[in-house]
């Protein structure tokens, strides 16, 4: 939640002389916890202008400003490790984005309200979660997406408490499945920065590669599942993490009559393109002595060649090139491929 102040006389000043609006939004008080990262900003989105989110699968994300992020958690309810998560994101009054799986929230419609209730966004991510929805025929892919929004409605009791955000399990869209979700009015989420918390890699190594990626980009939609005790336990680490290294809570509502569309450009909705670690440049004075004379005393194709160097500008560049090489294959763990032939950003695994 936002919740506007009345600056101090002389702020107001400045924000009149700079022809602002006298709102300034800060962090939602968090009663009995001042450490608390909280939620900075609710954005409102509009699906019909914006039908597919994040830099894993798509060249659109969220409007997010550098070091906000959008928190995400996939495929619950699960009892006892969805109520801890809510727990902990309500210890730190931070808001985050539900894909309720619809079989779960049959077997657990408590858990789906409690998280509305506590005014977490509630969305879909089918109703079992095939894990090979990608190779689904169209009408079970369909029946997927409609029998997991009625599933999770039916447990919020209410289908005007569901928004109208939808994550493919798996991520395994398809350009039929993406068009029947924008016909019906739903904006697809991929994500912009897993952590891998399903992979079985313990709370440490979550945290460690979140924040990891999250630095490297700079912002996103982070990708975690409340199924998994290894969420539970990284969770409240990486919050503060988070806070300590100047991170934002931002939460995602869609637009309505409550709560308007965010003004936004239609920049800010572009995957940033950051520039991708480059392997340090080797220079050819760094690998060979060039002092004096040297090339005025060697033909062009010794400079290429060991033999000319001095057995200590050889061992430099061959520290040097394994260390080019360790620097690509680390960034090469965090970017994504490419697909050549699509062009469409894709994870080269499952969530
Ligand atoms: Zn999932």
């Amino acid at each position: 939640m936002i919740r506007a102040v009345r600056p101090s006389f002389a702020a107001l000043a400045l924000w009149l002389a700079w022809g602002a609006t006298p709102n300034v939004a800060v962090a939602e008080d968090c009663p009995g916890n001042p450490d608390a990262i909280g939620t900075s900003r609710t954005i409102a989105v509009d699906p019909a202008e914006h039908p597919r989110i994040g830099a894993m699968n798509y060249p659109e994300t969220l409007p997010l400003a550098e070091k906000e992020v959008v928190l995400t958690f996939d495929d619950g309810p699960i009892a006892p490790y969805t109520g801890k998560v809510l727990d902990i994101l309500a210890s730190q009054c931070v808001h985050a984005t539900y894909f309720i799986v619809g079989e779960m929230a049959r077997t657990r419609p408590e858990l789906v309200r409690r998280a509305y209730r506590e005014g977490h966004t509630i969305a879909t991510h089918s109703m079992t979660h095939p894990y090979a929805f990608k190779g689904l025929p169209f009408d079970k892919a369909k029946a997927q997406i409609e029998d997991g929004i009625e599933a999770t409605s039916a447990a919020l009791g209410d289908s005007k408490s569901l928004a109208p955000f939808f994550r493919f399990p798996g991520f395994g869209r398809t350009d039929k499945a993406e068009d029947y979700a924008a016909s019906r009015g739903l904006m697809v989420w991929s994500a912009d920065v897993p952590a891998d918390d399903w992979m079985h890699i313990g709370d440490r190594e979550i945290t460690r590669r979140a924040l990891m990626r999250l630095e490297h980009k700079g912002r996103g939609v982070l990708l975690l599942h409340d199924i998994h005790p290894a969420t539970v336990l990284a969770l409240p680490v990486l919050l503060k993490e988070l806070k300590a290294r100047g991170f934002h809570i931002v939460h995602v509502v869609p637009a309505s009559a409550d709560h308007p569309k965010t003004e936004t450009t239609a920049e800010a909705w572009l995957v940033p393109n950051r520039r991708k670690p480059a392997a340090p440049a080797l220079t050819l004075a760094e690998v060979q002595n060039l002092n004096g004379d040297f090339l005025a005393q060697h033909p062009g194709a010794d400079l290429c060649t060991p033999q000319v160097m001095s057995p200590k500008s050889f061992q430099r560049s061959r520290n040097l090139a394994a260390r080019a090489s360790r620097h690509f294959s680390a960034s090469r763990r965090f970017a994504h491929a490419r697909s050549a032939r699509s062009g469409r950003w894709f994870a080269p695994m499952w969530y």
